[in-house]
């Protein structure tokens, strides 16, 4: 478990954007109200363009909320911090760094990486690239970047981990390999984790918590909390339960 709780809270917190074409405005969020914290790995699902990924850049601070207010324990996030660490769908690997500096490379630039080498090895190891720490990014599978990307947010030691889609562009094979890693990493500190994905399965297999959004305006439509020990089992009749009340709450429930 982490050391301290996290709360994070959204309090009626809407997003506007206003099109360029003509005077419409697009409401990519509308009054959502949501309280995380540490220990819980949440789930966002829902069509394209009702909200997520906005959700996740606010929470990140890459973007204000046109009205209300996102807050950690009370204090108002304001801009990015290495606290709220984020992994995108594409690995963002910087190309002329080695598999090793790329990992070091935010506490080199924080001036953190003396003392701190160990912690470059540790991660190396949890995601067992040892051997390839002096390739380059280029030389990796898309599964092997990803991990590196995802142990590079993680040496800062986040608070919360966003994750938009980290496993949207992995064979399926590859994808159900790295949701155990994800979870094995995950249960070591047991910090909020949030993670954005199309996939209703991965979002069950992994999510302590399921949130359903749907779109215009963009809101939250179900929160469900997923009562099942890890690893959970995909044919499961609790699983499958699950399954069935998401899709439902989408509109793709066969009986409806
Ligand atoms: P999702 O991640 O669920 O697909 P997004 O959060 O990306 O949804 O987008 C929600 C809505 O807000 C969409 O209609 C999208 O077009 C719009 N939107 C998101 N970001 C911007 C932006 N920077 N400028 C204008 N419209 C945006």
């Amino acid at each position: 478990m982490a050391e301290k709780d996290i709360i994070l809270r959204l309090n009626k917190v809407s997003k506007s954007f206003a099109k360029i074409e003509n005077d419409e405005v697009t409401h990519a969020l509308n009054e959502i109200d949501l309280s995380m914290k540490n220990g819980e790995f949440i789930s966002l699902v829902g069509p394209s363009g009702c909200g997520k990924s906005t959700i996740l850049r606010l929470v990140a601070g890459l973007a204000q909320p046109t009205t209300g207010s996102l807050t950690v324990n009370d204090q108002e996030i304001k801009e990015p911090s290495p606290e709220r660490g984020m992994v995108f769908q594409k690995a963002t690997l910087f190309p002329w760094l080695t598999v090793e500096n790329n990992i070091a490379f935010s506490l080199r630039v924080q001036g953190k990486l003396k003392g701190n080498e160990e912690k470059v090895e540790r991660m190396l190891k949890i995601i067992g690239l040892e051997a390839f720490k002096d390739d380059y990014p280029g030389q990796l599978s898309g599964g092997m970047a990803q991990r590196v990307a995802l142990v590079r947010s993680l040496i800062n030691e986040p608070d919360i981990l966003l994750l938009d889609e980290p496993l949207g562009a992995l064979d399926a094979f590859t994808r159900m390999n790295m949701q155990d890693e994800i979870l094995k990493i995950w249960q070591e500190r047991k910090q909020l984790a949030i993670m954005v994905t199309h996939d209703i399965d991965e979002a069950i297999y992994m999510g302590t918590r399921v949130i359903v959004m749907d779109a215009t305006p963009g809101r939250v439509v179900a929160d469900i909390k997923i009562d099942e020990n890890y690893p959970r089992d995909r044919s499961s009749a609790a699983f499958v339960a699950y399954r069935n009340e998401i899709l439902n709450r989408l509109h793709f429930g066969g009986r409806e």
